[in-house]
């Protein structure tokens, strides 16, 4: 029911209502006492609408949290974060973190900072039975790619659909692929940097509304959840998140990560990636007596091996949708030494069992090719990431789909020929999450920008969410 009829019926009813009070004896002699009268009744319809119509309910909830959102984006945007390739640390992102760790403490909750400065807060279920424990990530550096320190935010409150013209010769073009998301902005608000640094909502974005939700949660302690367990990272954009993230306990049942990109996509499959590297071994000698002195090179049985194991029709130029593909990504000899050639071969696929069948195609071709030229040939294998969709909680999709309904958000459901921070978090044995957008557009780009109010449906989900996970049974995934 639209809110409107909503206030309609309010308004009748509290007259209907007034009147009847009066008619059962109740007599207000003042105006103030009718006023308190006309209010209780007020109050109480009001509540039952927004029982009975969630979305307002949750809506109207939330939208106290919703100038606090933005004010927090504007401030994390202006911290230093880069991560760095070589560092294992980088100061900006220590400080980034203590700033964090202060800002958790001082709204009450129990927060770690773990060695490697992960941030953890854990919060006890306050319900009398037990649900799935609910997981939330998002990580607080930036990518070291790009100019990205002293950000200088632009709010841009009531776009008008015309293209923003940044210094630096930035422009964000509706007319563009860099601004097909903007027509749909116009008359709210849009955030960008000034054209000379990216602008940090990747994922200082995921850290607002992880951050605001926390807030949220210790302002009302009343309000039902289960266990909730958070985690922000370092390191995500140097592909390094999931390094040290058994320091923390975290280890939910059902798990989001938000750091996704606007208009409700929801990130719920993503490949596996396989690093297969194999060695070829030969043997050392002088090339003029190798028929006596058992000298082998290495670099002709690796080539056939790399030729024969990815194959054209694996090559990743055929792969497209669902498909996978195997790729001889790249060749190197080890210590400089002709008998000996290593080959770094990726897989990637959304289906385990073809990944699967592949190895064990490529362990026989290595087994003859090591026959065939008198070498040795072994095989380690590395999962660099895997496919959340295969270990994520049984009923995540219908939990999601359920809570976008709830917060009035449609979803724009995915999948990822790439990876997510989630699918690396799951080779350290973590449940599979999924990935909620959260207003970012163009990252690691002087063009990106963040929609406010994306950012805001975001939020509303990560309490969406926690209402639905609150609402189940059990079910331990792992
Ligand atoms: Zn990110």
């Amino acid at each position: 029911m639209s809110f409107h009829r909503w206030k309609l019926i309010v308004a009748l009813l509290s007259t209907v209502c007034f009147t009847a009070a009066q008619a059962a004896g109740f007599n207000p002699s003042t105006s103030s006492e009718q006023t308190e009268l006309t209010n209780r009744v007020v109050r109480k319809i009001n509540n039952a609408a927004s029982a009975k119509d969630p979305i307002r309910g949750l809506r109207t909830f939330a939208s106290q949290y919703r100038p606090n959102l933005l004010k927090r984006f504007l401030t994390y945007v202006s911290y230093n974060r880069q991560s760095s390739e070589t560092e294992q640390i980088t100061p900006d992102q220590i400080e980034t973190a203590k700033k964090l760790y202060a800002e958790i403490q001082a709204m009450g909750l129990p927060v770690t900072l773990t060695e490697h400065h992960y941030l953890f807060v854990e919060i006890p279920s306050n319900l009398t039975r037990k649900v799935p424990v609910l997981g939330y990530s998002a990580h607080y550096d930036v990518t070291p790619g790009i100019e990205a320190d002293n950000v200088k935010a632009r709010v841009i409150s009531n776009y008008d659909g015309k293209p923003i013209v940044l210094e630096n010769n930035q422009v964000i073009d509706p007319a563009q692929a860099n601004g097909a998301y903007l027509p749909s902005q116009v008359g709210k608000t849009v955030v960008t940097s000034d054209g000379n640094t990216i602008l940090g909502a990747d994922d200082g974005a995921g850290v607002s509304i992880l951050m605001t939700f926390l807030q949220t949660l210790a302002e009302n302690p009343k309000r039902p959840h289960g266990k909730i367990q958070i985690v922000l990272a370092p390191n995500e954009d140097v592909g390094r998140a999931a390094e040290f993230v058994e320091e923390t306990p975290y280890k939910p049942e059902i798990a989001f990560d938000f750091d996704g990109g606007s208009g409700g996509r929801v990130i719920i499959e993503n490949f596996n990636a396989r690093q297969e590297i194999f060695t070829v071994t030969g043997v050392p000698g002088h090339q003029s007596y190798a028929a006596e002195n058992g000298y082998r090179n290495a670099w002709t049985p690796a080539c056939e091996l790399g030729a024969q194991i990815c194959p054209e029709k694996l090559m990743p130029n055929f792969s497209t949708g669902r498909d996978g593909y195997a790729e001889l990504h790249h060749m190197s000899a080890p210590g400089g030494k002709v008998s000996m050639a290593e080959l770094d071969i990726r897989h990637r696929g959304f289906d385990t069992n073809v990944m699967d069948q592949w190895e064990k195609n490529a362990d026989e071709i290595a087994a003859k090719i090591a026959k065939k030229y008198d070498v040795k040939i072994s095989r380690k294998m590395i999962d660099n990431y895997k496919n959340v969709a295969e270990c994520s909680h049984p009923k995540a999709l219908e939990i999601t789909q359920t809570a976008f309904t709830n917060a009035g958000v449609n979803i724009n459901i995915e999948t990822a020929r790439a990876g997510t921070t989630a699918a690396m978090f799951v080779t350290k044995g973590l449940v599979g999450a999924y990935t909620i957008f959260t207003g970012q557009n163009n990252p690691h780009h002087y063009t990106e920008w963040l929609s406010e109010e994306d950012m805001f449906h975001s939020y509303l989900l990560s309490l969406s969410i926690m209402d639905e996970v609150a609402k189940q049974p059990v079910t331990c995934t792992k």
